[in-house]
């Protein structure tokens, strides 16, 4: 008689356990199908916007007068001493609309880029060296075209400080000075109802053919998500640098991106931002 009793709950746990499963799962995959409940501005269906790092030389020679051409404006992540190199060029795309953002005052990366070594965020930082210099970095910009950054992205892409048991997050650090931080070589595009906006996700532009960011696009329509796509060099097709991201293609982007009928926002990574803490309240 026991042992029956405890058969009969064996085969309802089983039973009710499976129920369970079977409805979470359900639950995914209606939430993964049906994509985001956020809506964007006059019915648009995704919002995208082109960052670019350090403010290398050819952004301001070659990029900007590009996405003028279109009235396109972007996020440009400055390093002081190379944003220095185009001072004037800088000024003009401040005055065109264009954001201007923070990308560290000496671009720590992990000491596994060797170049990084004997500037690494394993072995060279504090929380307190890594506030002082983006407060440093802030206030140089400010200084020079008259704005202070409220858009920040991690160098390499890599969110912490020291190694092993001693590491720790500087997403904090980065939640309290800026608006949003953007990462790197991320796989996913943003959830505007979800996403923490200290840890924007940022895809490469580099080194990508047109065919290739509109799969990225088409994917992020049909999420209703926030595409952030991130490059470094501005230049021509076919110089094999896998750092540069091509003229040809930030064209077609912004010629795709401007036509209504494909029901995008393009904008800088601050106007989205705004607009997605307004409508989400956080
Ligand atoms: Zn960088």
């Amino acid at each position: 008689m026991k042992a029956s009793i405890k058969r009969a709950v064996t085969v309802m746990v089983i039973f009710f356990g499976l129920i369970i499963k079977i409805s979470c799962s359900q639950g995914y995959q209606a939430t993964s199908q049906k994509g985001s409940e956020f809506s964007w501005p006059e019915g648009k269906k995704m919002a995208l916007s082109l960052t670019f790092d350090d403010a290398r030389p050819s952004q301001v020679d070659k990029g900007i007068p590009l996405l003028d051409e279109y009235g396109v404006k972007a996020t440009f992540y400055v390093l002081h001493r190379n944003m220095m190199r185009r001072l004037d060029g800088w000024k003009e795309a401040v005055s065109n609309g264009h954001e201007i953002g923070n990308h560290s005052l000496r671009h720590p990366c992990s000491g596994n880029h060797t170049w990084a070594i004997n500037n690494s965020l394993e072995d060279h930082y504090t929380l307190e060296r890594m506030r002082m210099e983006l407060d440093s970095a802030n206030k140089l910009i400010y200084e020079a075209l008259g704005v202070t950054p409220v858009s920040f992205a991690y160098p390499c892409g890599y969110t912490f400080i020291g190694r092993g048991v001693n590491t720790q997050s500087y997403i904090p650090v980065v939640a309290s000075m800026f608006k949003t931080g953007r990462g790197w070589v991320d796989e996913v595009p943003n959830d505007p109802a979800f996403s923490d906006m200290a840890q924007l996700t940022g895809i490469p532009l580099d080194a990508q053919s047109f065919e290739e960011i509109l799969q990225l696009i088409e994917s992020a329509k049909r999420r209703g998500a926030w595409l952030i796509l991130g490059g470094h060099e501005i230049g021509e097709e076919g110089t094999g640098d896998i750092y540069t991201s091509y003229l040809n293609v930030i064209e077609a982007i912004c010629e795709y991106a401007t036509d209504p009928a494909n029901g995008i926002w393009i904008d800088n990574v601050e106007n989205i931002a705004t607009y997605v803490t307004e409508t989400r309240g956080y």
